[in-house]
């Protein structure tokens, strides 16, 4: 089992193994760096393949919020955590208590919040045994549900039109053809806001149910989901999976931008550069995708979602300071991207 070694090893500061024997509870807490604030960032609950499986994911992800709070301008550093288990047999109230017990450890260096495979649920146990906890609906908002999507929705939709307007020159959308790849959590929210402003929608979902309720409601034109990153649009937002830019899918690319939610769209970072090469401007994912954890941090911070949003808007003005870099100096936005979250969080050693 190797960690100092591991490809995703990035000088973590701190790297926690813990267990709790009467719940069978397996986490590895990984904080990757904290000079700008505590590390935050979601609990995954995953059976992963091997221990050493998770180690890398953790360690992955860990470093990758690092970055993501940086360039989305918080006071928090990077962190996360994985649970080896499976989230449909293996929670209980009490798992998730020693879960709790065990990030209370950490004494604030690291605050939990949900990712895949946990809940708003589940953190209102671990919110029982430490106050180092986000994402939790504590129903005294109604404009909140506890769900970050549809703030992560807000920020793509900022970060597209910005991208629209360095490409056009304005960020009108009227007119605009947006092909949606993905109608989940974030990818209809983001619909709805792209109808709102006169864009006219192609969309594809593996769930039939979702392309119908988006051509209803949004007058969108339903395709396969094979012919979506082919379809011939002023702009692709990935909504769905990871990896979708890769060697296969960009010689099929009809579009001039690229903005969506989706984690990792990029399969490999060279695929940055073929983007640029081909005229295609690329909004970095992790960059416009950054509203949900920015409504995280505000959430707990007791800030109203006017203030959220409002801090969610300055992802534009972030994503436009790379696309300038990233012209001016003939480099892809991603590689741009993540000089500048180096310099944030970096400078503050
Ligand atoms: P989700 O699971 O709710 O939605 C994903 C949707 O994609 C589903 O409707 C699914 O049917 C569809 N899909 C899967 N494979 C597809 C394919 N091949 N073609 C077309 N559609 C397909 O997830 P979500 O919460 O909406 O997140 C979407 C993406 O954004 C993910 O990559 C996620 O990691 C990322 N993201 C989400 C958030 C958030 O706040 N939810 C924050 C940051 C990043």
């Amino acid at each position: 089992m190797n960690v100092f070694s591991d490809i995703a090893f990035d000088d973590h500061e701190q790297v926690v193994f813990a267990s709790d024997k009467t719940t069978g509870l397996k986490t590895i807490i990984a904080v990757h760096n904290t000079n700008l604030g505590p590390s935050l960032g979601g609990c995954r609950m995953w059976p992963y393949a091997s221990e050493q499986d998770a180690i890398h994911d953790v360690l992955r992800l860990s470093r990758g919020m690092t970055y993501k709070s940086a360039l989305a301008n918080l006071p928090l550093g990077g962190g996360k955590s994985v649970i080896i288990g499976d989230p449909r047999s293996q929670k209980t109230p009490e798992f998730f208590r020693a879960m709790g017990r065990a990030v209370e450890q950490l004494g604030g260096r690291y605050i939990v919040a949900e990712d895949v495979g946990t809940s708003p649920e589940d953190m209102g146990h671990i919110a029982s045994q430490t106050k180092h906890v986000g994402g939790i609906n504590d129903g005294k908002d109604p404009e909140r549900t506890g769900d970050p999507s549809p703030f992560t929705a807000y920020g793509v939709f900022i970060g597209l039109k910005e991208a629209v307007r360095f490409k056009h020159g304005s960020d009108d959308l009227t007119g605009m053809r947006v092909a949606v790849q993905g109608l989940g959590h974030v990818g209809y929210h983001l619909c709805r806001m792209l109808h709102a402003a006169g864009a006219k929608l192609i969309v594809a979902d593996l769930n039939a149910a979702s392309m119908k309720a988006a051509a209803m409601e949004f007058g969108a034109t339903a395709v396969p989901v094979d012919k979506i990153l082919s379809v011939d649009a002023d702009i692709l937002a990935p909504c769905a999976l990871g990896g979708v830019i890769n060697d296969r899918t960009i010689e099929e690319l009809k579009v001039g931008v690229i903005a969506g939610a989706a984690n990792n769209q990029l399969e490999d970072d060279r695929h940055g550069e073929m983007l640029r090469e081909a005229g295609i401007l690329y909004a970095p994912d992790y960059v416009i995708n950054a509203g949900g954890v920015i409504e995280v941090y505000y959430c707990r911070e007791g800030k109203t979602v006017a203030e959220t949003n409002m801090h969610i808007e300055g992802i534009g003005e972030t994503v436009r300071e790379i696309f300038e870099r990233a012209k001016d100096q003939n480099l892809s936005t991603g590689f741009v991207a993540d000089r500048l979250a180096e310099e944030r969080f970096g400078l503050k050693k």
